[in-house]
């Protein structure tokens, strides 16, 4: 023990630093690694990585780095500056409770919140689980055959289903009608969407869809101002001309009326926030997307389905993912990447929890409130429409008087014009709100004589003959006890962070604090509407400017729009901003993206959205993004080149030199450089892109700024651009700039942004910087201890990685025929989430370990790394068979390993236990491998039917990305 007596507050204070937390490895550990890695301090090596050229040593502006304490005490005095009126806006957003067994054993539980996107589907069995349970909610409420899980938010589902419909429909016809009254948000996506693939708009009443010769049709249902129309005729005849009739939806009302797959929808979208998400000023909230089974294979988005695992049992995976970016990158269905998983895991629970009897009765408690209020204001001599299920058009009033009085007593009514105003109600309506209500009208009420003496105002026509949510999972854990076990159950199937490192290459996978995620669940930001007056929401302007300076700082950007609802919407939002920056300037035929060979999915596929024409350029054999190539195709298309999409360090994980020279290239022939910067974690504190010739980025709040992944979902892709781009972020709803909106919410997924500023706060700028030099520590140290096992496939300058390294198995596969898709699978066996498999290089692993990591958790992972080897070994030399081995079988299940019979060439101790430590702790999938082909060819993405049979299981393997 050191001699404390001498020190001084700083020294005894050093040790509560939240830096200290965050950070895995300690001084002493840090110094042992650097040794193994041969650099004297963290600053030697970073000097050794980074690129002189870019490298920025002057420490961040940023304020000093707070402690837990003090952080959250600040940012409670910021949430308090937010006002919490009862919104009854609605427009998509409506009040509901959060049961309290899911607030806590789902949202604030790291098995659930820090677990990542399936693509290894036998450790994430739960999750799916969860999230057919989903599907099926969806399916059974709007009465199609399939659904995803999930979208980002309505209003881009429903552009989504404007693609979807142009991608499946007979019709010839350019043309897709929007119903005038979908909701303004929605309207102002299509908008934007639509104007980057070159399709027409034709705005008008719902039934003017009848003549209109158009490939498709958006309608809403009920409408923005609460109105249930009867569409089967446009249906019809939309129909009858070729084309496809997606509609907008809500589900609480589907529990009532007509499912709109009974009446002739083809594609049916909504939001499923008001199933247990709280308002969060916007999101995050999970988006659905429901079609007929015809358009499967064209459908945007993950879709989780049923397939069969080796031992022949039935197993959920991500089922036809040849649709999505990461395969079909600029042909994919969507760009799609990260979307909104917990919050469709919990609103599936919402719907286990209350079952299709709690769900009707909240729905018809819901309606019966909304027609007492009607009637009492309809005695009042106020018109508030008919055939409503929960919103109330009042018309022929003085909107702006109203809204005022309405405050006072307060609520948030939704003011439609000057004349006319909105009332939606929602579950948490109670008796006393109704009363106090019906009063802003002059309506003295007897809510009991009102309730006895009104009839219900649904429309008789469109009242609901069909059944839903019969599966017995919705019909069994109604009780506290059995909904509390059902989620402890489905999270002991998976593998999260609260259990292992997950070391997924490019994906960020680093802490998520605690201290960071308490604010997301105060009523303060949650209860907020995204449509509330901006003098009750004072506190979000000053965390999302606050945020905003922040990644200014740290990015060396002007300017950042949080709308973007995930990276690859933060791709969408600055490639929007290029071209209408390049169209300012007369430059508006630029139309070539260059994207070298190495990127992302996402990247491509968002190129598409924006109507560009990408052109791959190519890498060389170290690893880096080939100048002279980039150089000969942007001479080539001089006068059509918009952009360079690059990702910095490149998804090779190095540093490359030439950066710079790249920018200039670009921008010598008049197109603008986009930095793909879901890589930050490699250079937060250590270089700017904006300062180095970039002229936009998106980043991943939830790699590199501690959002957690959620199993798939939420993020935040903020945008960040340099001045001259920034008067084309994305607008506000209502706004006025020059582009659309991208998400339906104008800051996105505002309720989540506490999380990175908790982070960068309790960092400082010196944690900042720190935490980037131990990421690329770790890395390091992984690749070299692995190095003499598994080669690094490329270093960049000095033998060195950046934050991530890839490990060539290629040759293993070679000489052994492991792939490795059989190693990800051992790893499981050793209670290891797998790197990120065959991206981008297939047949490789990519690790990316994290400064979070602690040096005890990386010899953890390389042991297991080192055993798998010496097992590949044993099969060189004979000693375990090349067919029959614990590679090839893995992961083992406990039903396999302790089963009577047991006929493989090696021993079962070796299947379940390779290393001693394991007997401590075991991790036991609940599956064995799950057999890809099978489920591809027999898709089915609904709960699986009590007592269904089983079927023969064949081998495949497609890449796993990110
Ligand atoms: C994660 C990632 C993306 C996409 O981000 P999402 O939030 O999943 O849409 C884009 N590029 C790279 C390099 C990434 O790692």
């Amino acid at each position: 023990m050191p001699a404390m007596t001498a020190s001084t507050l700083r020294d005894l204070e050093h040790h509560s630093a939240f830096v200290e937390r965050h950070i895995g490895p300690n001084d002493a550990e840090i110094a042992h690694m650097l040794g193994v890695v041969g650099h004297d301090s963290l600053d030697a090596m970073t000097d050794a990585i980074v690129p002189g050229k870019i490298a920025s040593r002057a420490p961040l502006a940023l304020p000093d780095a707070m402690t837990e304490v003090d952080a959250l005490a600040k940012i409670r005095k910021v949430a308090q500056q937010n006002t919490v009126l009862r919104s009854v806006i609605g427009q998509g957003y409506y009040g509901t409770h959060t049961p309290n067994v899911i607030l806590r054993n789902i949202l604030e539980n790291p098995a659930w919140y820090t677990a990542y996107t399936p693509y290894q589907a036998e450790i994430s069995q739960g999750r799916m689980e969860a999230l057919i349970n989903f599907q099926t909610m969806v399916t059974d409420l709007t009465g199609m055959d399939i659904a995803n899980a999930s979208l980002l938010d309505e209003a881009t589902a429903a552009a989504e289903a404007m693609t979807l419909a142009k991608r499946s429909a007979k019709s010839k016809s350019n043309v897709f009608f929007v119903a005038d009254d979908v909701h303004p948000q929605t309207l102002d996506v299509l908008r934007t969407r639509a104007d980057g693939l070159g399709i027409e708009l034709l705005i008008g009443p719902a039934a003017g869809a009848k003549d209109a010769d158009t490939y498709g049709v958006l309608l809403q249902y009920p409408n923005t101002f609460g109105r249930i129309g009867d569409h089967a005729e446009v249906a019809d005849a939309v129909h009858a001309r070729g084309g496809i009739v997606a509609v907008a939806t809500d589900l609480l009302a589907l529990t009532l009326i007509q499912a709109p797959g009974r009446w002739g929808a083809d594609i049916v979208v909504g939001n499923s926030q008001r199933f247990g998400v709280p308002f969060g000023f916007g999101g995050p909230h999970a988006g659905f997307m429901a079609c007929r089974d015809a358009y499967k294979r064209s459908m945007p988005g993950r879709l989780i389905g049923v397939s069969v695992d080796a031992a022949g049992n039935q197993a959920y995976r991500l089922t036809l993912q040849t649709r999505e970016q990461h395969i079909r990158r600029e042909k994919a269905t969507s760009n799609i990447c990260t979307a909104q998983v917990l919050l469709a895991v919990m609103a599936s629970m919402y719907a286990v929890y209350h079952g299709p009897d709690g769900l009707t009765r909240i729905a018809r408690r819901t309606h019966r409130f909304a027609s007492i209020l009607a009637a009492a204001l309809g005695q009042a001599g106020v018109p508030v429409g008919d055939a409503f299920f929960d919103t109330l058009h009042v018309t022929g009033v003085d909107a702006d008087a109203l809204h005022g009085k309405a405050r006072d007593a307060g609520f948030n009514l939704r003011v439609i014009d000057a004349s006319s105003v909105g009332i939606s109600l929602d579950e948490t309506t109670t008796r006393d709100e109704v009363v106090a209500l019906a009063k802003l009208f002059g309506a003295e009420i007897d809510i009991e004589a009102l309730d006895t003496a009104t009839t219900d105002a649904l429309p008789k026509t469109l009242a609901r003959d069909t059944k839903f949510l019969t599966h017995p999972v919705f019909n069994t854990h109604h009780s506290e006890h059995e909904l509390l076990r059902y989620m402890r159950t489905l999270a002991d199937r998976d593998l999260a962070m609260d259990r292992t490192m997950i070391p997924l290459g490019s994906c960020t996978m680093k802490l998520n604090a605690t201290a960071e995620m308490i604010p997301v669940t105060w009523p303060e930001f949650g209860n907020i509407h995204p449509l509330a007056p901006a003098d009750q929401t004072v506190g979000y302007t000053e965390l999302i400017d606050g945020l905003e300076a922040m990644l200014v700082e740290i990015t060396g950007y002007d300017a950042v729009s949080f709308q973007p609802n995930s990276g690859a919407q933060g791709e969408f939002a600055g490639l929007l901003a290029i071209r209408a920056y390049q169209q300012a300037q007369g430059q508006g035929h630029r139309d070539i993206c260059l994207i070298p060979e190495s990127a992302h999915g996402t990247n491509p596929a968002s190129a598409q959205m924006v109507g560009m024409t990408v052109v791959v350029t190519r890498c060389d054999k170290d690893g880096n993004v080939d100048v002279d190539d980039i150089r000969a195709k942007a001479e080539k298309y001089s006068d059509r080149l918009a952009a360079i999409m690059i990702t910095y360090p490149s998804t090779h994980g190095v540093f490359e030199e030439d950066v710079v020279a790249i920018c200039d290239i670009v921008h010598q022939h008049g197109g603008q450089v986009y930095t793909d910067g879901a890589n930050m974690n490699a250079l937060v504190g250590v270089a700017r892109p904006g300062k180095w010739g970039s002229d936009v980025s998106h980043l991943n709040l939830h790699k590199t700024f501690c959002i957690p992944h959620g199993g798939g979902g939420p993020g935040v892709g903020p945008c960040a651009v340099k001045s001259h781009l920034a008067p084309y972020l994305p607008r506000a709803l209502g706004g006025d700039g020059e582009v659309g909106m991208v998400s339906a919410a104008t800051h996105g997924s505002a309720s989540i942004l506490p999380i990175s500023w908790m982070y960068i706060a309790m960092m400082g700028a010196d944690g900042l910087r720190r935490a980037t030099q131990v990421a690329l520590l770790n890395a390091n140290y992984v690749a070299k201890r692995l190095a003499p096992h598994y080669p690094t496939l490329y270093t960049g300058r000095n033998d060195l990685v950046a934050h991530e390294c890839i490990l060539d198995l290629r040759p293993i596969k070679d000489a052994t025929g492991i792939s490795a898709e059989d190693v990800a699978k051992r790893l499981i066996d050793f209670g290891f989430h797998a790197p990120t498999l065959s991206f981008p290089v297939t047949g490789t692993l990519m690790v990316e370990p994290t400064e979070s990591e602690s040096l005890h958790e990386l010899d953890r992972f390389i042991d297991a790394m080192i055993q798998i080897r010496d097992e590949i070994h044993a099969i060189e030399d004979g000693r375990l068979d090349r067919e029959d081995n614990p590679l090839k079988h893995a992961p083992h299940t406990a039903m396999q390993v302790t089963a009577s019979e047991w006929t493989h060439a090696y021993p079962r101790e070796l299947a379940a236990f390779p290393l001693a430590t394991l007997r401590h702790t075991k991790y036991w999938p609940p599956v064995a491998r799950v057999d890809n082909v099978h489920g591809d060819k027999n898709v089915f993405c609904s709960c699986i039917p009590v007592g269904s049979a089983e079927d023969e299981p064949e081998a495949f393997s497609e890449p796993d990305v990110v």
